[in-house]
């Protein structure tokens, strides 16, 4: 390498450890671009100087009839000084040497450097040499001119060493041969006097000589802490420049969804903040529809593909100014001002469903649509537009695919109760304010009695009788679900012990279980457990789930499979309203199919609801399942069921849910029949 070559070869400087650091050499080659620079400045000030005294030189000569040869010696001079002064003009691409150039174009640019540098030193030498040949002048410092000549010849190589201290060998290489030619014809004289005089000049070329030899040492030093200094400038400078990218992307990561390039949550939250503070916002949140099938169909390499391509899609519907987020998984947010942009949230809301709904280029991602909750007042807090916004999502999902909801005053106080049920719900659980209800499930004949189906009651001192549904949602937000889940178990098995003190060990009690609470409980643990712990027959327990259990199949098919082996009978409530298939009649390991009450009640009136019983009948006795039919409301349900030989009824109009006190005249009916 270049720079390594000329370093070694550089008199004056310890040579580089090979261990040097890029940095430690690009410094090095920096000192030297700044001694060429400083040489380049010291010879062209120099050369009016070395011209004038030249001419000086030759017009002496020229006095004292030695004209020619001072002609003769002045051209010599000066046809060397023009080619000092070319070489101090000439191009030279080291000069432009910078720390932060690659090392290899760092160590080409040295070079040329070091090349320049030589050169000077050579046309130094020349000129000395001229200079040298002075003695012509004054036949060998014998004329009476000599004084001028030996003035004239100290005075220079002084002055040659006084501005060349930047590259010592230039101003050596100038003042060796005058200082050794002035010596020489002075010791040629054998006069005493001279020949001390010769000493003397040989004594001022060795001063000299350490001179530049120290004042290049000198310069160097001062070259090498200015660069260093630079460089460690530039180098702080980068570091400040590189920690704020650094800081830049960190904080962009903080605040973006590497997938989609969309704000993340955290981001969205941030900047839906700074916008409230300022302006009047609508919120929309979007959930795909139909995106976990995408998943489980095409793998999560498409649903990747689908989410970016419906992330660009969202970006390119939105409104000027308007903000765009990836909440997590399939859900979206966007903010943005009605009233500046004049866009009313239908537009939008139509225009981000028709954008999601358009098939995509490159890959078949199956159905896919979009539900949307909007709420469309500017609130104080952007964490209540959220869950304004999120009810009205939920409203809208409920609705059907594709369409959207506005946050209304219907779902506020929908919300507002929720709210209330989430709160008192605990609290109603450990006071023991929460009932359960058993409805009688009978036979063909419709007298005996074969099953109970428990149904949880809650009575709310402000807003009345709860929904079973909504009290089981409340519990899930409340975290109160396995509590829930335990106190009506408890319940169910209080009930079989009654039945089975009164006799009635083969009327099985059944217990609704919701797709959460089997997904998220170890429900088949404490359902064994408990019926361990009080010595009762699984047989008599019945566990109903729905179809949409059947959804996470990964996440419950286990405990089904506990339950089923210990005995415990699994009941799929609600068949016909949901996504049934076989696979998951079997998935499931249902041992029995309630049909749902819509396709019950009002059968007679009904073709499409007798065919469909009839369907689910056959194939009841197909795959040896038991079927119930739920919903008999009229005697003439009873009798169309009855006349298609359905084998379970269950209905008002055969027995109501009831608390366990107004149970009595049931059981006594059922103990009576069985006697
Ligand atoms: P489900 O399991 O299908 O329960 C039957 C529902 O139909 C009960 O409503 C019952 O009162 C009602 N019903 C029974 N016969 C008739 C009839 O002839 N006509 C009409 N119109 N309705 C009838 P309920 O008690 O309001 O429960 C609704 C749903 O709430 C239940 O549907 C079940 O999915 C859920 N649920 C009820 N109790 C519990 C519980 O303890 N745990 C869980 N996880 N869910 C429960
Ligand atoms: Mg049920
Ligand atoms: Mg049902």
């Amino acid at each position: 390498m270049a720079i390594w070559n000329w370093e070694r070869s550089d008199p004056g400087t310890t040579p580089p450890d090979r261990t040097t650091d890029d940095a430690d050499l690009r410094l090095r080659a920096l000192v030297r671009r700044d001694q060429l620079e400083a040489v380049r400045r010291s010879v062209l000030r120099a050369i009016p100087v070395n011209m004038l005294l030249g001419l000086a030189s030759a017009l002496v000569a020229f006095h004292s009839g030695n004209g020619r040869v001072g002609a003769v010696w002045y051209a010599a001079s000066t046809a060397v000084n023009l080619v000092r002064f070319c070489l101090c003009r000439a191009a030279c691409p080291g000069l432009a040497l910078r720390t932060d150039m690659p090392l290899g174009m760092a160590a080409a640019a040295s070079h040329s450097v070091d090349v320049h540098l030589r050169a000077c030193t050579v046309v130094a030498f020349l000129s000395g040499l001229v200079w040298a040949f002075q003695p012509l002048l004054c036949e060998g410092y014998t004329s009476a001119q000599s004084l001028f000549y030996l003035s004239v010849t100290c005075g220079i190589t002084a002055g040659a060493v006084t501005h060349g201290t930047a590259y010592a060998r230039i101003p050596l290489s100038f003042i060796l041969l005058p200082l050794m030619s002035v010596a020489l014809c002075l010791l040629l004289t054998g006069e005493f006097d001279r020949c001390c005089l010769a000493a003397c000049v040989v004594l001022y070329l060795l001063a000299l000589s350490r001179t530049a030899l120290e004042g290049e040492a000198g310069f160097r030093e001062a070259s090498r802490l200015k660069n260093d200094a630079t460089a460690l400038a530039r180098s702080r400078a980068e570091a400040h420049a590189s920690a704020n990218a650094l800081v830049d992307e960190m904080r962009r990561r903080a605040t973006h969804d590497d997938l989609t390039g969309l704000l993340n949550r955290a981001g969205f939250i941030q900047q839906a903040e700074d916008r409230l503070r300022s302006g009047t916002a609508c919120l929309l949140l979007l959930d795909l529809d139909g995106f976990k099938s995408v998943n489980d169909v095409y793998g999560h390499k498409t649903g990747d593909r689908v989410l970016v391509e419906v992330a660009n899609r969202v970006r390119a519907t939105l409104p000027p100014a308007g903000l765009a987020g990836r909440l997590g998984g399939d859900e979206f947010a966007v903010l943005y001002d009605p009233s500046a942009t004049g866009i009313p949230y239908t537009t939008l809301a139509t225009g981000l469903i028709a954008a999601v709904a358009q098939p995509f280029d490159s890959f078949d991602a199956g159905r896919l649509g979009v539900s949307i909750g909007v709420h469309a007042e500017t609130e104080s807090s952007l964490m209540d537009m959220l869950s304004f916004a999120d009810e009205a999502l939920y409203a809208s999902k409920a609705a059907g695919r594709n369409s959207f909801r506005l946050f209304d005053t219907g779902l506020r106080d929908r919300l507002e109760m929720r709210r209330d049920l989430e709160r008192d719900l605990s609290q109603a659980l450990m006071e023991g304010a929460l009932e359960v209800w058993f409805q009688p499930i009978y036979a063909l004949d419709a007298r005996t009695l074969v099953g109970l189906e428990a149904l949880v009651r809650w009575q709310h001192p402000r807003l009345g009788w709860i929904a079973p549904p909504d009290l089981i949602a409340a519990a899930a937000m409340a975290g109160v679900t396995e509590s829930l889940l335990r106190f009506i178990l408890d319940q169910v098995c209080r009930m079989m012990q009654i039945l089975r003190v009164q006799g009635l060990g083969t009327v099985r009690v059944a217990m609704n279980v919701s797709p959460r609470e089997m997904a998220q409980i170890p429900v088949d643990e404490i359902v064994i457990g408990r019926l361990d712990a009080l010595d009762l027959p699984p047989a008599m327990l019945e566990i109903e789930i729905t179809e949409e259990t059947a959804l996470d199949v990964g996440a419950v098919q286990g405990k089904l499979q506990a339950l089923s082996r210990a005995g415990i009978r699994v009941a799929l409530d609600d068949f016909g309203i949901g996504y049934s298939s076989l696979s998951s009649l079997r998935q499931l390991r249902a041992d029995r199919i309630k049909i749902d009450r819509s396709f019950v009640t009002g059968l007679g009136t009904c073709d499409d609801k007798r065919g469909l019983v009839l369907a689910v009948l056959g194939l009841g006795r197909l795959l040896g399942l038991e079927v119930v039919a739920e919903g008999v409301e009229s005697a003439e349900d009873l009798h169309m069921l009855q006349a298609m030989g359905c084998p379970f009824l269950q209905g008002y109009h055969l027995g109501r849910p009831m608390p366990v006190q107004a149970l009595e005249g049931t059981l006594f009916a059922a103990r009576t029949k069985a006697a």
